[in-house]
């Protein structure tokens, strides 16, 4: 199945799964309402949804992150908070309010409009809450806060949209006081706690449980470690290239973990699993620090980058990897030597390695048996190059590209494209494939960052398949007012 189909199938899942509550609804007889207040509760549901089910897109389900790959999964929770966001704000204003305040009123009005106390705060309360933690996501990279310090305000103000929602929902829908429908949202609450419990509780404590030891630290260029740890005989990973894992130092504790691509492949005589880590920070400098013996904690495998790299359907493939965008290259590289096959080995591979500087490049006969391979061609480019350096020079723009392409012989429509590094240096060659007419179903791209950044041509696909998306989902929430 291609990428394209499988994320054309998923979004129609997810859209029928965020559509569930309206359809108990739609099957709930109750005494008709003006339209508007109709669709000001269809709206509220499906939006309050979105919220329940984004707890299990935030990256950490490992069947879905294998699946669907992480920035399906990213792009889909970051995208549609946005839709959730809209649609729970135009919620409370279309009801056909009365035009006196609810303290003015008789009671029986008060009963019509139905706000209670609790109702009208707890509304508000989950409402700030959102906005609030969506306006944190969006400007987290330009602001002060630390990563650590903006996960933890992220999950706490999601379980109280989470929990105050549910108080709104059960005291003020009307739909929520029948059984299934209060099954409904009593059971998708229930499922947002244990994702969180899962992720905060449970797997910090069997992590506690098979530790991790470190093997060797190595600097193989400049400020790039080859970390290798040992696994527990009895808890081996079992992963494939490609992937990547959460790295812990010290303690389990999941707020103080970070992402890093294998650089190994799978191997059933050995339980080393090897990660090349660029010191760039608080928690990769302190991977740089570490000692042999010292023990760490690890969560995966996580992500698909690479599966199309062992696929029989196309016979070239282009890896472009910038900085230690290598790593999974190198994972990939090492699982096609381990396999033996013969296809695969004979396949014509191009490895594009951009760095800045000559010292940052890793020297890949270190890492994998070049010469196992009968048709790899290694380009090296340096956008700061010495005097002395031998290779390509300058940067991956769309001319020095397009040069490299056609001097290999690299056809466009039946290749097979992988990019890792920057998120910059990814928006920037994703465009010029795009336009040098590759079909964006066969480029995959490894971002070592989880914002949904510039818009590149498979960003404007996602935003313009989301845009649709919350269409589809404001068409039915309309269908249903109206019936
Ligand atoms: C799927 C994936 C695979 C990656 N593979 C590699 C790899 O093989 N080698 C490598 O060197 N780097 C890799 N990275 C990047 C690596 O995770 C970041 O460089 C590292 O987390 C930076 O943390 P820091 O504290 O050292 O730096 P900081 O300067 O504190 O952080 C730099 C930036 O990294 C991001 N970041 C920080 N902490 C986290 C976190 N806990 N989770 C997610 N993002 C965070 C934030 O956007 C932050 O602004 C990968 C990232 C992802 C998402």
């Amino acid at each position: 199945m291609t990428t394209n189909v499988l994320s054309f199938i998923s979004l129609l899942i997810y859209l029928s799964l965020v559509l569930l509550p309206l359809g108990i609804s739609m099957g709930i007889n109750l005494p008709n309402r003006p339209w508007l207040d109709e669709l000001s509760s269809s709206l509220a549901m499906i939006g309050f949804n979105i919220v329940l089910i984004e707890f299990w897109l935030s990256g950490r389900v490992k069947l879905l992150s294998k699946i669907l790959g992480i920035d399906w999964v990213l792009q889909v929770h970051q995208l549609f908070a946005r839709t959730a966001l809209v649609f729970l704000l135009v919620h409370p204003f279309m009801y056909t309010l009365p035009s006196q305040p609810v303290w003015m009123m008789g009671a029986a009005q008060q009963n019509f409009i139905g706000l209670t106390l609790t109702s009208g705060l707890t509304g508000m309360l989950s409402l700030f809450a959102l906005i609030f933690l969506i306006g944190l996501a969006l400007t987290r990279k330009s602001s002060e806060i630390s990563y650590e310090a903006w996960r933890l305000s992220h999950m706490i103000l999601a379980l109280t949209i989470a929990t105050v929602g549910f108080i709104h929902t059960i005291d003020a829908g009307r739909f929520a006081q029948e059984f299934w429908m209060k099954a409904y949202w009593q059971l998708m609450l229930g499922l947002a706690f244990l994702s969180l419990f899962w992720t905060y509780v449970v797997k910090p404590l069997i992590q506690n449980k098979n530790v991790h030891e470190v093997i060797s630290i190595t600097q193989v260029s400049m400020r790039i470690w080859e970390l290798v740890i040992k696994q527990p005989a009895t808890k081996k990973m079992n992963y494939q290239a490609g992937q990547f894992a959460w790295l812990k130092i010290g303690s389990s504790s999941p707020l103080s973990e970070n992402p890093f691509s294998i650089a190994s492949c799978s191997n059933k005589n050995s339980s080393d699993i090897r990660f090349l880590i660029k010191d760039v920070g608080g928690f990769t400098h302190q991977i740089s620090q570490l000692q042999v013996g010292q023990k760490v904690f690890m969560d995966g495998p996580y992500g698909n980058f690479g599966t199309e790299a062992f696929s029989a359907e196309h016979n070239q493939l282009v890896m472009i990897a910038g900085g230690v965008g290598i790593a999974p290259m190198v994972s990939i590289l090492r699982q096609m030597e381990r396999d033996q096959d013969a296809k695969i080995l004979a396949k014509k591979i191009l490895l594009i390695y951009g760095n800045r500087v000559a010292e940052q490049v890793i020297d890949l006969k270190d890492m994998v048996h070049l010469e196992a391979f009968r048709n790899l061609e290694v380009v090296q480019l340096v956008s700061e190059p010495s005097n002395d350096w031998q290779g390509l020079k300058g940067v991956l723009d769309s001319t020095t590209l397009e040069k490299i392409l056609s001097s290999h012989q690299i056809n466009l429509k039946v290749s097979q494209f992988l990019i890792c590094g920057p998120a910059e240096m990814i928006d920037s060659v994703e465009t010029s494939l795009d336009q040098f007419g590759a079909p964006l179903a066969n480029i995959a791209s490894e971002k070592f960052q989880y914002d949904f950044g510039k818009r590149n041509p498979k960003n404007k696909r996602c935003v313009i398949s989301t845009i649709l998306g919350s269409a589809t989902l404001l068409a039915a929430a309309i269908y249903a007012a109206l019936h």
